[in-house]
């Protein structure tokens, strides 16, 4: 039986989260509800939290509407199912499931075009008020224009929370159009930096670089597969990566630190006519050398937002251990410890993906 009630965080404001006992969603034609069975604290959680972004600046509108419950890492168990939404998703009752971050509107230029993840109304989950409410609390209703899928039993469900933020990795690499024996440099070894390392392997790089700073992060990229981890506090990574390759310089380069300096840093060692990928999201302007992409370099510059059309491959990654799981969670902790979690998460020394409980 589902409760009339659960317990759910409540995003009020900056750094005013608070645990609530709210309602049970109430779900409608085609839609699904799950109990959510693990939920992700990723970057841009800590980053809300902190009140960058999200909230607006000068340069841009505010995007969250809250009072909302956060979350959009996540997976859950279907509990129950509007009409249609069984058939439409393959979903029973029972069955483990997840949904794309993004609900999409189908109705914008972009969604009918089939670029859903760019949709003009943008509703991810745990930003919108009632319409896009988040996983981190008991139950989750999947909206009708949701894009759902069934998640395979034999997936621990803390590693399926990890379907996301893999479905993002994989866009980023595929934005890198990696062709064989390419240099690959990939800066900022968190959850997704580490989730990229391991898919970008399966393009056949001739030398896969990890950046970051982090003692036990680079450590964790070696063992992932990275051919060389070097500490960007230690010396000129820049011209280590120049001395690698002749002086050229990397031939892709996928930005994941959300740190200024990672941009610049990319625009250096880049060889001419590279590929520079931005990913990560940063808490403000970043300002660089514009001559370099275009007078010097001709740099391929791509944007990367997003998982769209890498979930099942995502799900398949976790399955068939492509993407190691159990070495990316390393911490797990219940709901009620979410203030825990986010400071844990903001740290980063010890934790590589911090995965709360409800
Ligand atoms: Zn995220
Ligand atoms: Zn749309």
């Amino acid at each position: 039986m589902v409760p009339k009630t659960m317990k759910a965080v409540v995003v009020h404001g900056i750094r005013d989260y608070r645990l609530e006992e709210v309602p049970v969603p109430q779900i409608g034609p085609g839609e699904v509800l799950v109990r959510v069975l693990a939920t992700g604290i990723c970057a841009s959680d800590v980053k809300t939290h902190e009140g960058y972004r999200v909230w607006g600046s000068e340069e841009i509108p505010a995007y969250i509407e809250a009072p909302v419950i956060p979350g959009h890492e996540f997976v859950g168990q279907v509990v129950a199912l509007g009409e249609g939404a069984g058939e439409k998703y393959g979903l029973q009752v029972g069955d483990m499931a997840v949904s794309e971050q993004i609900v999409p509107c189908w109705q914008c230029r972009f969604c009918k075009r089939g670029q859903y993840w760019m949709c003009q109304q943008h509703d991810i989950y745990g930003f919108k008020k009632d319409r896009a409410e988040g996983s981190w609390a008991e139950y989750m209703r999947f909206p009708a224009n949701a894009i759902n899928y069934k998640v395979p039993s034999d997936i621990p469900p803390e590693h399926a929370a990890l379907i996301e933020p893999l479905a993002c990795a994989i866009h980023a690499v595929e934005r890198g159009d990696i062709q064989l024996g390419d240099v690959v440099v990939i800066a900022g070894m968190g959850p997704i930096g580490l989730c990229m390392l391991q898919v970008a392997r399966q393009k056949g790089p001739g030398l896969l670089i990890a950046l970051d700073m982090k003692p036990k992060r680079l450590e964790l990229a070696r063992q992932l597969g990275a051919d060389l981890a070097i500490d960007v506090s230690q010396g000129d990574a820049v011209q280590r990566v120049l001395d690698l390759t002749d002086g050229y310089g990397c031939d892709v380069y996928i930005e994941a630190t959300g740190a200024g300096p990672a941009v610049g840093q990319g625009l250096q060692m880049l060889r001419r006519l590279g590929t520079f990928v931005e990913f990560s999201v940063h808490a403000g302007p970043v300002s660089v050398d514009w001559s370099v992409i275009g007078d010097v370099k001709e740099l391929n510059i791509h944007g990367s937002h997003l998982g769209p059309y890498c979930y099942p491959l995502a799900i398949e990654y976790l399955r068939n251990g492509v993407v190691n799981g159990g070495a990316l969670v390393t911490h797990r902790l219940p709901l009620e410890k979410f203030a825990e979690g986010l400071e844990i998460a903001h740290q980063g020394d010890e934790s590589i993906k911090v995965v709360l409980i409800p």
